[in-house]
């Protein structure tokens, strides 16, 4: 039962780097992978980060990074890229995403003012698709297409060290006990999120660790028990969730009713420190409007 959440090595090619979702720690991961030299930054993290995560690649020994992938083009993960390269400026830095990224990307607004957040357009240097291989020094990196959270979320597979980065693809799981769905707007589809978690399934003997965005990785054990629960604890937040608008309550109350029959065991969410889970479940509910599953 490994969950690693602290900064570093985790392989013998991967680095987890704390982007500090809303500037707290240890809600947004972002990695570097390297190879002879060659380095990737998957996710960028928020601008307000960028000075911060340069230090952590200064201090990890990171720098320079030649390559940056988006996992999918949601703000949190591609805001700093801007302020990034600014500061990486004697780097000459290529740009990878998937396929149905690179709209997005060049216009981030529709998938971002969803949420209220401004991005500037990036433009994608290298498209991806299902299949592809990045090779990084001789490290084969494959592209896996894990939709439903977005229409352009991609994961990334190291056969070598047997580790799945996979963003927001496939839930939120903080820690062992706080779990969030990942219905997250506006271009979120169920029956393809459905696919993805086929797919995970399909991977499950080739994967030692699982790396996610929101937050860390799980290894061994802890990995397979994910794969083999997420869809039913992505089924069970989703209609609990859906119970608890239904009855009419108000954002807070339902929020509460998640922390306390959802993830009564969290640590972070408790009855008494609940900052950070009402966003969420706000959001969370947007989009299920959106979705056309709640009125
Ligand atoms: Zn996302």
């Amino acid at each position: 039962m490994v969950h690693i959440i602290k900064e570093g090595k985790f392989n013998a090619n991967t680095y987890l780097i704390d982007a500090e979702f809303f500037k707290l720690e240890k809600t947004l991961a972002i990695y570097v992978i390297e190879n002879n030299n060659s380095r990737i930054l998957i996710d960028t993290g928020e601008a307000l980060t960028a000075r911060k995560i340069v230090k952590k690649l200064k201090n990890l020994n990171l720098y320079p990074i030649q390559k940056i992938l988006f996992t999918h083009a949601h703000w949190d993960h591609i805001q700093s890229y801007h302020k990034l390269k600014n500061l990486m400026k004697d780097s000459e830095i290529e740009v990878l995403a998937h396929l149905n990224a690179v709209d997005v990307l060049k216009n981030p607004e529709k998938m971002n003012e969803f949420f209220g957040y401004s991005v500037d357009p990036i433009d994608v240097d290298v498209t991806l698709k299902e299949g592809d291989i990045i090779n990084l020094g001789g490290l084969e990196l494959e592209i896996f297409e894990f939709f439903g959270h977005t229409q352009d979320s991609i994961a990334i597979y190291d056969s070598k060290n047997k580790n799945i980065i996979v963003g927001d693809a496939i839930i939120d799981i903080i820690d062992h006990n706080t779990f969030l769905p990942v219905f997250f707007g506006p271009n979120f589809k169920e029956e393809d999120l459905l696919k993805s978690y086929a797919k995970l399934r399909n991977l499950k003997q080739k994967i030692d660790s699982i790396s996610f965005a929101h937050f860390g990785v799980y290894t061994g054990e802890d990995a397979h028990n994910i794969i083999d629960n997420v869809e039913d604890m992505y089924f069970k937040a989703k209609n609990g969730i859906i119970k608890y608008y239904n009855e009419g309550l108000s954002i807070a109350d339902i929020t509460e009713k998640y922390q306390e029959n959802i993830i009564p065991q969290s640590k972070l969410f408790t009855k008494e420190s609940i900052r950070g889970l009402e966003w969420n479940i706000e959001q969370n509910i947007q989009c299920l409007k959106a979705a056309g599953l709640i009125d």
